[in-house]
């Protein structure tokens, strides 16, 4: 199994394997799990708390992580204990394919059982015997090919992001290339570098790091996807292929430190990288202004005043441990009593639906997690929902117009609330 919830598995090292190596990943039948993940099956006692902390059970999905966990229990138990023969759990029609794919891989059932079953790994194996198998729809084979064809899982060409690279070259942002000497690489990230409203998170970053007189740099064109979608989505081969080729720029540029504003990023290169040789020092933006306001090297002129909420993302909070970070900022951006905490948070936080590749296929359910959230949110009536993830910053955004309540809340990342004190 998984070493953390945060860092999968990694079946081989593409740049490792000979040219006629035929290659197995993900399970079909039981059988094909080790002793560990049988085990791990056996000590389910159908408790239920993965089910009830489920984004995707409570959102009307065909996924329960229990019946996910109890049904491979009773498969494990068919072929061992009554010595039957063992069946494919997905052609079977024992677990469904809706089932797998409606998984966020928010890890939220992995903090709720009290024996320490990871229910959602064994979705993400069946994922990859899925992919393997070419078993995919129009969309995510679509996604799949995007990051192909040009790197990036919107499908947009390269070029698209060139005027958004030159406004930054404005701002004073310079390449790696031309500033080899910088302490950070900042890392923009496909959202940023695609989509206008995840845009601002990066030019407030940029006043920010320029006020706290931080050395860093881009990497302009240079900067793939990361894989993160395509290994959430059971497709190794292509995440190595990205991560590898990633890792050369980095060591290219003799990169020590990774700036990040995406938690999907941060996760990838801080804990599923070192597997493939690439280590690097990386940091979420949350760390670095905590620590740039701590230290004196930011100061801010102003605080907000109205109420404020935090939505903390599942890959920087549950996964990753980060969660006093941005507390400790927004307690210095905001008026004492404006900042207000939702009944969900810190590493009990509920997902926004996007993660685990989610966000690029759809998954039939009767609500949206994005909204059943935002509705959390609401219900502590702050007018500001704040977001550590670009990710967050659209489902909520999407939320928010599908339940007609834009006027009542905006959805801001946290560098815009810093950036606005500065
Ligand atoms: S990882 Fe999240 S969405 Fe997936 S089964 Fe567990 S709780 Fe449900
Ligand atoms: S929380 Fe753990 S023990 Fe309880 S039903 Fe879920 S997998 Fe089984």
């Amino acid at each position: 199994m998984q070493a953390s919830p945060g860092k999968m598995r990694t079946p081989f090292k593409l740049d490792e394997l000979e040219p006629t190596a035929e290659i197995t990943i993900g399970f079909k039948q039981v059988t094909e799990l080790s002793w560990r993940q049988k085990l791990s099956l056996d000590a389910c006692t159908d408790c239920g708390r993965c089910e009830v902390s489920c984004p995707a059970f409570a959102a009307g999905t065909p996924l329960s992580p229990r019946m996910v966990v109890q049904k491979l229990k009773g498969e494990l138990w068919r072929v061992y204990g009554r010595g039957e023969e063992a069946k494919d759990v997905v052609a079977s029609g024992l677990i469904e394919e809706d089932e797998v794919w409606a998984c966020t891989t928010c890890a939220a059932c992995v903090e709720a059982c009290p024996v320490l079953i990871s229910p959602f790994e064994y979705l993400l194996e069946i994922r990859r015997a899925l992919t393997l198998e070419g078993r995919l729809d129009r969309r995510k084979s679509g996604m799949l090919t995007n990051l192909s064809r040009v790197f990036n899982p919107y499908g947009l060409s390269p070029a698209e992001r060139e005027p958004f690279l030159r406004e930054l070259r404005e701002m004073g942002v310079k390449l790696v290339s031309e500033n080899p000497g910088a302490e950070y690489l900042y890392w923009i990230g496909c959202a940023s570098h695609y989509d206008a409203r995840s845009r601002e998170i990066v030019k407030s970053m940029v006043k920010i790091l320029q006020a706290a007189g931080i050395s860093f740099a881009i990497l302009g064109d240079e900067e793939l996807c990361t894989g993160d979608p395509a290994r959430r989505m059971g497709e190794e081969g292509r995440y190595q292929e990205l991560a590898l080729t990633n890792i050369e720029t980095f060591n290219r540029h003799n990169i020590r430190k990774i700036l990040v504003h995406c938690p999907h990023c941060f996760n990838t290169f801080k804990n599923e990288y070192p597997d493939l040789g690439g280590r690097y020092e990386v940091i979420h933006h949350t760390q670095l202004i905590g620590e740039l306001l701590r230290t004196g090297r930011l100061k801010l002129r102003k605080k907000l005043g109205g109420k404020l909420t935090l939505h903390d993302s599942c890959y920087l909070g549950r996964v990753n441990g980060i969660v006093e970070e941005p507390r400790d900022i927004i307690g210095e951006a905001v008026e004492t009593g404006s900042f207000v905490e939702m009944k969900r948070n810190r590493r009990n936080s509920f997902c926004c639906g996007a993660g685990g590749a989610n966000y690029w296929y759809e998954v039939k359910r009767r609500d949206r997690e994005s909204v059943l959230r935002l509705n959390e949110a609401l219900e502590t009536g702050a007018g500001t929902m704040v977001v550590e993830c670009p990710y967050c910053m659209q489902m909520f955004g999407d939320a928010a117009r599908i339940a007609d309540a834009e006027d009542k809340i905006k959805i801001r990342d946290i560098a815009e609330v810093v950036a606005e004190c500065i």
